[in-house]
């Protein structure tokens, strides 16, 4: 069974963590550390021969168009993080549809290529903007993987499949989602995707899951963000929950996602879902 890595290209500063102290006017000013941080990660697969997903925020792409070009050299396919990083609440459907048109146009102009797949910045498809898929299939995006199929405060939409499935969005027209990993104990869905989940959970944990999943028929899908392997970067005052989200275990995320790559199969996620 081969499974999906993918990594969200974006920058420490444009979390959701950190909106109400960093403003989207002074990312500018910011120091930026996703240049070597994605080498970093690249560094990590290229030896193994992995291959990943990079779902690229435009706002990235725009600055940075050598570093698309060199995650596109490395074999690994490019995707897309929408441009601004902004929670699709927060957008109605026109800003939605400018703000991903923007991202796709950008990718595009660097590689030469049709971008596909699609992230939502912090998962924000949730109940309230399933109308996304929508927008997205219009745009020629033909996967996303933004769904959590849980309950959480920030994002999750309980109740939908736990692996791939098909979208019909009407008029011949559809979408595949590939919801982010969970394992089912005691009726609840738990979620293993990695991001925070990987740093957390202790590695046998991680482990156990995958296996679990794979044992079932089904690909895991994880991701991984790059300041999640940069123990060095700025740290910022927020509360102690932001603080745990964000910071916890990182000096452990490079060890973990090394034996996840030795212990099971990996590659971008249009290979896995056969596009
Ligand atoms: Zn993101």
């Amino acid at each position: 069974m081969i499974n999906a890595l993918s990594v969200d290209v974006e920058d420490w500063f444009q979390v959701t963590a950190f909106e109400k102290i960093i403003r989207r006017d002074d990312w500018d000013t910011c120091e930026s550390r996703v240049t070597s941080n994605v080498h970093k990660i690249l560094d990590i697969l290229s030896p193994a021969g992995v291959k990943a997903t990079f779902f690229i925020l435009g706002w990235i792409a725009e600055r940075f168009p050598k570093l698309v070009v060199s995650i596109r050299d490395g074999g690994h396919e490019i995707s897309t993080h929408g441009y601004d990083h902004k929670l699709i609440l927060l957008q109605n459907k026109e800003e939605f549809y400018r703000d991903v048109a923007k991202a796709i146009k950008v990718l595009e102009s660097i590689i030469g290529e049709k971008v596909i797949g699609y992230r939502a910045p912090s998962c924000s498809i949730v109940p309230e903007t399933l109308w996304a898929w929508e927008q997205l299939a219009e745009l020629g995006i033909r996967y996303d993987s933004s769904i959590f199929p849980i309950k959480h405060d920030r994002y999750g939409v309980a109740g939908l499949p736990r692996y791939p499935f098909t979208v019909n969005l009407g008029n011949g027209r559809n979408l595949v989602e590939f919801p982010l990993s969970t394992v089912r104990i005691m009726g609840k869905n738990i979620p293993i995707a990695g991001g925070g989940y990987l740093r957390l959970y202790p590695y046998w944990f991680v482990k156990w899951a995958v296996k679990r999943i794979n044992k079932r028929g089904h690909p895991a899908i994880f991701y991984l963000h790059p300041w999640e392997i940069d123990p060095f970067q700025p740290k910022q005052e927020v509360n102690l929950f932001k603080k745990l989200r964000h910071y916890s275990n990182i000096w452990a995320t490079e060890s973990k996602i090394k034996a996840l790559i030795q212990d099971f199969q990996f590659t971008t996620v249009r290979e896995v879902l056969n596009m």
